[in-house]
Parts: structure tokens; sequence; C-alpha cells
């Protein structure tokens, strides 16, 4: 039997997590449903956008002469609307017809003069200022042409996609599934906010948190009471979890501790791929197996809890859907408090973040206890310090944007 990896590097334990990914499926959804979702095909456009040539301006429209003299005056003969319809024969040199906003160009016409830069004389006559302007005119297909494929397999549907699929004359999509993601919060002083506390409890928060992390990620969170320390309960609530989920989350009960009874339980009748990882805070994590079902053992201490999260399970969760996003977005941000840094782990401090004509700077204003949630609340970011980085004011510094 080989030995279970221990201790490992944040690279190692994603790529170990990685071979365990869960089977999706996909759906069609109408578009109205689909904002935040992940596309399961490629999207070719089925228009040319725009599909026809049209003005990006109210004004007049009218054919450039290039031996005219300005002011200008033409006769106006029509008027051309965005719906569309189109009353006028070709225009001829001499003619204007008042135009709005994405309606086509009339034809015979080629350029675009805005309406602030003409004086209407009357009903028949405009003066123009100046030339008109072909740039004006949006041609047809100038953005994208049909047949196109112009969002991939993969895509997250951001707001400006979705609109990108309507344009593109898809009502519905086809988008993988979420996957339901159980949370299995431990402890026997874990009390629910609202109940009173006795001495010793404490108020329970890693599964609304994680339920929150697991939406920002596009899946569906599962919120399980939570389980005191015993193994028997443990084992009924994981059962319930891999039946009727697709990963199962847990926090608490994977350290070193006599209650740690996820670790315990994992160990006898579950499966452990990799325990305990380089990183702080956040090194007692575990991954492996619950029956079948892929089980991520998180930390208890919700700082904790949440970074590897982001670090590890958020990764996770776009491979399983083969995602594009949503994106982690990291900027290089210069220390200008000293921020303790560890020799063999990758270190994530909670900073707050502020533009500077030198660049981006990085505060650390709060005490980083990897229970004081409120460091995390009011953050920005998370250092990304490196093993043996110093941490030093002044250093320029990988910084994860929260
Ligand atoms: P554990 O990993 O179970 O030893 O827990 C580590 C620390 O995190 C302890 O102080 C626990 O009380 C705290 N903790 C564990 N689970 C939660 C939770 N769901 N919400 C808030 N704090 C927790
Ligand atoms: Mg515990």
């Amino acid at each position: 039997m080989t030995e279970t990896p221990y201790f490992i590097t944040v690279e190692e334990a994603r790529d170990i997590t990685q071979q365990t990914l869960p089977s999706t499926s996909t759906e069609t959804l109408s578009l109205g449903d689909a904002a935040g979702r992940v596309l399961a095909e490629d999207l070719t456009s089925r228009v040319d956008d725009p599909p026809f040539d049209n003005s990006s301006m109210d004004g007049f429209a009218c054919r450039l002469d290039s031996q005219a003299t300005y002011p200008l005056t033409l006769s106006i003969v029509g008027t051309q609307a965005a719906s569309g319809e189109n009353d006028t024969s070709p225009l001829l040199a001499g003619q204007a017809v008042r135009i709005m906003t994405g309606a086509p160009m009339p034809p015979g016409a080629d350029s675009i003069l805005p309406i602030e830069r003409c004086d209407v004389v009357d009903d028949t006559q405009v003066r123009l200022l100046e030339p008109p302007k072909p740039h004006f005119v949006r041609r047809q297909g100038e953005n994208l042409r049909s047949g196109t494929v112009a969002l991939s397999k993969g895509a997250v549907l951001t707001p400006a996609r979705l609109g990108l699929c309507a344009t593109m004359g898809y009502p519905e999509v086809n988008v993988v599934r979420r996957l339901k993601i159980a949370i299995v919060s431990t402890g026997d002083e874990l009390k629910s906010p609202g109940e009173p506390l006795r001495h010793g409890e404490i108020y329970e928060s890693n599964s609304y948190g994680l339920a929150g992390l697991v939406e920002w990620a596009g899946h569906e969170p599962v919120r399980f009471a939570s389980v005191s320390d015993s193994l028997n309960s443990l084992r009924i609530a994981l059962n319930e979890a891999a039946s009727t989920c697709d990963v199962i989350l847990t926090s608490g009960g994977v350290s070193m501790g006599e209650f740690d009874y996820v670790r315990r339980l994992m160990e006898d009748e579950g499966d452990i791929h990799f325990w305990r990882m380089k990183i702080r805070p956040g090194s007692p994590p575990l991954f492996g197996l619950w029956n079948t079902t892929p089980l991520f053992g998180l930390p208890g201490n919700p700082v904790s809890s949440h970074v590897v999260f982001r670090m590890l399970v958020a990764p996770y969760l776009r491979s399983a859907l083969g995602a594009d996003g949503p994106r982690e977005w990291t900027v290089r941000a210069r220390l200008c408090d000293r921020v303790k840094s560890t020799k063999d782990c990758l270190t994530l401090r909670r900073v707050t973040l502020t533009s500077t004509d030198e660049g981006m700077m990085a505060h650390q204003p709060k005490h980083q206890g990897s229970g004081n949630l409120d460091s995390l609340a009011t953050a920005h970011g998370l250092t990304l310090l490196q093993p043996g980085e110093s941490g030093e004011v002044g250093e320029w510094i990988e910084v994860l944007v929260l």
C-alpha cells in the first residue's frame, strides 16, 4: 500500500484533487435563467452583428461630397427611425434624411452628421456646419460575422456574455448543471446564530461562509445541521451527504486533536488522498472519498476554511465544469506593514489595498488570527507570500484579490 501524501504544497494538493473530479451533465436553460452558468458548447453567431448598416448617432444621413464647402444646406427628404421602416428612395446629392441611432442607413447615404453639428432651418432644410462623417456608420457584421464562434464551451455567462448570447440570436443555451455541494460543520461547541450561548460555545459560522463561496463559485450549497463530535453522528451525516450531493465539504475535525473525528473516520472508513497542505493559515485539510463522493475536510478555523476554499476547492470546482471563471485576480503590491511569513508554507495574510501613483500598496491593519473573521471581512486581498519570502516593509509581492 502506498503511503498517503502528507503536508504537501498547494500545487501538489490541487493535482491530487483534480484526479477525482465529479461527473457532470448538461441542461438547456432559457437565457433569462442562465446568468452565471457555464456554457456546455461553443456558440456560433446566428446573425451578423450588426445585422445591417446603421447610424451610431441621432442626426442626418447624406452623401459625403468632397468638393462641398461648409456650412452646406441640404433638403430634408425623409425620416429614418430605429424601427427601420424604409420609406425613402435612394438619396441624391443635396439631400439628407433625418436619422435616429440604430436606424438602417437609407439607400444612397454613406455618412452621418450628428444633430449637434446641424442647424435645422425648418421641416424641409438643414444646414450642415461641417462635413458628415462615414465613421458614424456602423457596418453590417463589423462586430461579429454570422458563423463565428464568439463564446466557447466553458465560458461563464457574465452579464456581458448573456447579452452577447441574445445578440447572436439564442433564446436558450446549453449549460453544465451546477453541482450540489454538501456543507457539514462539526463540533460540540457550535450553536446556530440566535440561540443562547453557554460558556464554551460559539456561533457556527463556517457553513454560512462556505455556502456563500459555493454560490460565488456557481454551484448549489446544501447546508447540513452541524454535527456533534461523535463518529456515529458524523457517519450518518456523511452518508446522507454522499447520497444526495456531488461533493462534500466538512469543516473542523481534521487536525491532530482527540476529537478530530473527520480525520479519524476518513482514515478508518473512507479513503484519504492527502492530508495537510503547506499553507498558512489552513494547513490541516484533507481530501479523499467518502463512499464514492469526493470530500474536502476543511479546517475549523473560519479564516482557514475560507482560504482553503479559495486555494483548493475553487480551482477544483472550476476544473470539474471546465469553466473559465469565476476569475481569480492577482496584483503586485508593495507591503506597507511587515507581514509574518513562514519557512515552508505559502502565507496568506489579510491585507487592504490602496492604489497610488507608485502602484498598489498593501496594509495589514488587523490582527491575523485564523479565527478572526473580521480580518477577512475587511480585507481586499490575501498575500501570496511564497515560503521563505521575507514579508518586510517595501517588498513587492503578489496579492490575490478577494
Ligand atoms: P477544529 O478544527 O474542529 O479543531 O476547530 C478549530 C477552531 O475552529 C475551533 O476554535 C473551533 O471552535 C472553530 N470552529 C470549528 N468549526 C467552526 C464553525 N463551523 N464555525 C465557527 N468556528 C468553528
Ligand atoms: Mg472541532
